[in-house]
């Protein structure tokens, strides 16, 4: 970000933030200036994370600054991309969702929710109404997609939904423990089989 062409530097402000990425939702300490972040680090006050982030809430840097990032809708021509307004995109994608259900059905639409949808303000007020619209039975979330697996392949092995993971000599469970915002992994021996 350059300069201002008065010559000041632009004022150094905080925002405190809530980290959308995952379920543990840290707090966020964010010091930015002119538009740009030149830091984040944990909230030292919020209840729960107490001044702990994982990497992911650093990063978050790097995602807000990525040059690769879709900053407003973007719309697929034969010439490639165009930039369209928001009401434009919102009118497009409806009157297509609409035209999809009407000729194939209510189920050709498929809907997916997870990280970090589920953890923000505006979907989660937003997204009852839309999948209430919708009516459509293909619904997929991260959970479907990398928990359930996991989970049924536990309850047949080993008659439990919890993750369990077969070593030869003994058998181990480990626990996702989730402390103050950071994700420990604990390794507890519960079984010896030899
Ligand atoms: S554990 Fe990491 S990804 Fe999850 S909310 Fe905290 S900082 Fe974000």
């Amino acid at each position: 970000m350059s300069a201002p062409a008065n010559g000041h530097k632009p004022q150094e402000e905080v925002h405190f933030r809530t980290c959308t990425v995952c379920e543990a939702m840290c707090g966020l300490e964010i010091r930015h200036a002119g538009g740009e972040v030149r830091s984040i680090r944990g909230d030292e006050q919020d209840e729960f994370s107490r001044g702990h982030i994982c990497p992911e809430g650093n990063a978050l840097q790097d995602v807000h600054a990525g040059p690769d990032r879709i900053r407003h809708p973007l719309r697929r021509t034969a010439d490639g991309w165009e930039r369209v307004d928001w009401d434009e995109a919102l009118d497009d994608i409806a009157a297509r969702l609409i035209a999809i259900q009407r000729e194939h059905g209510r189920d050709a639409v498929g809907v997916y929710v997870g990280n970090p949808t589920v953890h923000h303000l505006g979907p989660m007020l937003m997204l009852g109404p839309l999948l209430a619209a919708l009516r459509t039975r293909n619904r997929y979330s991260a959970t479907s997609l990398d928990q359930l697996p996991h989970m049924l392949a536990a309850v047949k092995l080993f008659g439990h939904g919890l993750p369990v993971v077969m070593e030869q000599e003994r058998t181990l469970i480990w626990r996702r423990v989730c402390q103050g915002g950071r994700l420990k992994f604990r390794r507890e021996l519960v079984a010896e089989t030899v």
